[in-house]
């Protein structure tokens, strides 16, 4: 299967374009065929026309819906329904994964949301194929699955730190393809975001993290050496998008310099993604007359 750039992804079926936004999310920030990396506008709002007083007020009463959609997410898991949702989060160091997932899935309940971070795989993951600790950590019915990194570690820091031979991670964009394509026909919607700062900004947000004790535990001196390599980076991040971005699994680029908006639109996309299941509140067959009286004849 080849990368494609209609507009038929699993998200926002049947949706109209809420306040702010000229263009649905799913439509201004997917990568489409020959979409252009570098040539971004990092801190650009694509889609949206607020500024950021406008995108907070946006965000809240999107997140009332994102909640809502979210509970009828779960309660179809409850009742026996099969569909889920995995937000695959993916960024350079500072991007902003972290403040995603706090103040977007801060926003539902959390009994509904696995998370789930990647690191370096563990020796025992090391033996294993690169995709199976992927696979434990997939959602189950009803949840949404968060990704903070992800199997795509698996051709950016593999590829850029030659973890492992070119011959062996150039085989893994199909592979993922492939991977992917069985997740979501399992009733999965896949939702990945590549939260998109400039170097400059990167700079910004590591001085601050040096220079505020409280953000002390935040710096990584490895987040400099991943700087050093940039360009790497950036040609790594833009083979992802030319091979991988397919209509089961697309990818959205999110410019990220401005928080407000990264947030902003992924709440958006999480939304539009839950709106295109079409779910409503589970029927479930329930005497009330009868559990009425039940619970009248509790009384003392
Ligand atoms: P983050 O940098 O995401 O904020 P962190 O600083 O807490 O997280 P960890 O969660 O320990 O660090 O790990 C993140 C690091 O793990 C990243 O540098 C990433 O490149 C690396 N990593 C993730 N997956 C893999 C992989 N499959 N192979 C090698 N390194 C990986």
């Amino acid at each position: 299967m080849t990368p494609r750039g209609d507009d038929s992804a699993g998200t926002g079926a049947g949706t109209t374009t809420p306040p702010g936004w000229s263009v649905p999310a799913h439509e201004a920030l997917r990568a489409g065929p020959g979409f252009d990396l570098a040539g971004m506008d990092r801190r650009g709002t694509p889609g949206f026309d607020g500024d950021k007083a406008q995108g907070r007020t946006a965000m809240a009463a999107r997140g009332e819906t994102l909640s809502e959609l979210q509970e009828k997410l779960y309660a179809h898991g409850r009742t026996g329904g099969d569909r889920s949702v995995l937000l695959v989060l993916q960024g350079m160091d500072t991007a902003g994964k972290g403040g995603v997932v706090r103040h977007v899935l801060g926003m539902v309940d959390p009994q509904g949301v696995s998370l789930r971070a990647f690191g370096p795989p563990t020796p025992q993951e090391a033996a294993q194929h690169y995709l199976e600790r992927i696979r434990a950590a997939l959602p189950a019915p009803g949840r949404i699955g968060v990704f903070d990194r992800s199997h795509y570690e698996d051709v950016l820091v593999v590829r850029v730190e030659n973890l492992v031979p070119r011959s062996e991670w150039k085989g893994r964009y199909d592979e993922i393809v492939a991977f992917e394509e069985e997740v979501a026909a399992r009733g999965t919607v896949v939702v990945k975001v590549m939260l998109t700062v400039s170097y400059e900004e990167q700079a910004a947000r590591l001085r601050e993290r040096l220079e505020r004790p409280e953000k002390h535990w935040k710096y990584n001196p490895g987040d400099i050496d991943a700087r050093l390599r940039w360009d790497d980076y950036q040609e790594a991040y833009q083979a992802v998008l030319d091979r991988t971005s397919t209509d089961e699994a697309p990818w959205y680029v999110v410019p990220a310099d401005r928080k407000w908006f990264a947030r902003l639109a992924v709440t958006e996309l999480l939304v539009e993604a839950l709106e295109g299941l079409g779910l409503d509140w589970p029927e479930v067959h329930l005497d009330v007359e009868t559990e009425l009286a039940r619970l009248d004849a509790t009384a003392r």
